[in-house]
């Protein structure tokens, strides 16, 4: 794919367009200079193209006929199949959206699917608009292709969720897919360069959650996990390695993390508030054997230097 352009063609369902504002604010390179980079021919981005309904009409008729070669989809937001299956809920020239999306996935040598709608379904995954995920419905391999969807490259959807997704990480990947680099897959297709760290790991807290220095209210240093909803432990995603416009997370400045990267998101639980039978999470750290992890936090807030109860940490 790197001996001549690569066409990338964005098609925007279910969702509400944020990875897209994620992806334009991406810096070094700044999103010209990486489809620059990458030698990409953009055919279509709904926010950066300008060509009239007609041209755009025509652009997806040869990408359909297989008339104009399709390198790399990228689908955002989730796949609406409402209602009756119709898919009329969400349609481009009178036509489902949806169809749309199996006549080019069909076609494409790399599908991309990005955001937490397009990979799992995400906020717009329930309800009557009858939306998934592009191959999995929440965490149920299937979603919208089919599980034996495999992209004309073999590959099959790679799904970057996170909502949005972190622009770098869009970037990274259209980089890698499209240089052939190797982007092994995690069990929800998401990969493991990104998604193979905790949201948890990198987070300025971390030195009171190994303390059990835990917060209430919101404004203190503390940890959030037990009480005030945090997901660190439990979302996979680079929030504290990439940090968000290079330099900080939801997490350092007080906001945990709602697990948007999970298959499952948005969990019925209400933000904010970690469920928990007598100040104790009902959901531990991913891989933790729960009273193993009580009996170590148990004795970790007993060891609790007298900095931290005091909240000197400096971040
Ligand atoms: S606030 Fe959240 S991410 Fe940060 S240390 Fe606590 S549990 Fe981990």
């Amino acid at each position: 794919m790197s001996t001549r352009h690569t066409s990338l063609y964005w098609l925007q369902c279910g969702g509400c367009g944020g990875d897209t504002m994620s992806l334009l604010g991406i810096e070094s390179p700044d999103l010209a200079e990486m489809l620059d980079l990458l030698d990409v021919e953009l055919l279509w981005h709904p926010s950066l193209s300008n060509g009239s309904p007609g041209e755009h009409r025509a652009l997806v008729e040869r990408l359909l006929s297989g008339e104009q070669q399709l390198d790399v989809l990228c689908v955002e937001g989730a796949i609406i199949r409402g209602p009756g299956g119709t898919g009329m809920y969400d349609t481009m020239f009178g036509r489902p959206k949806k169809d749309l999306v199996a006549g080019l996935a069909r076609r494409a040598g790399v599908v991309v699917a990005v955001g937490t709608c397009a990979a799992f379904g995400g906020i717009s995954g329930d309800g009557e608009v009858e939306a998934t995920g592009a191959q999995f419905t929440k965490r149920e391999e299937g979603g919208f292709l089919g599980k034996a969807f495999r992209a004309r490259s073999g590959l099959s959807v790679i799904n970057l969720p996170g909502c949005p997704v972190q622009g770098e990480v869009v970037a990274g990947t259209l980089a890698a897919a499209i240089n052939g680099a190797p982007l092994p897959l995690n069990r929800y297709h998401m990969p493991l360069e990104w998604y193979g760290m905790l949201v948890h790991q990198g987070c300025t807290r971390n030195e009171y959650h190994e303390y059990r220095v835990e917060e209430h209210d919101f404004g203190e240093k503390g940890c959030m996990f037990f009480f005030l909803g945090c997901y660190g432990p439990l979302a996979y995603g680079p929030c504290n390695k990439i940090l968000w416009n290079r330099r900080s997370s939801k997490t350092r400045v007080g906001v945990p993390c709602f697990g948007c990267t999970r298959p499952d998101f948005p969990m019925p639980e209400p933000f904010f508030k970690t469920r928990n039978i007598e100040g104790v999470p009902l959901v531990v750290p991913e891989g933790v054997d729960r009273a193993h992890y009580l009996a170590y936090k148990g004795m970790a807030a007993a060891a609790a230097p007298q900095r931290l109860r005091n909240r000197e940490n400096r971040v």
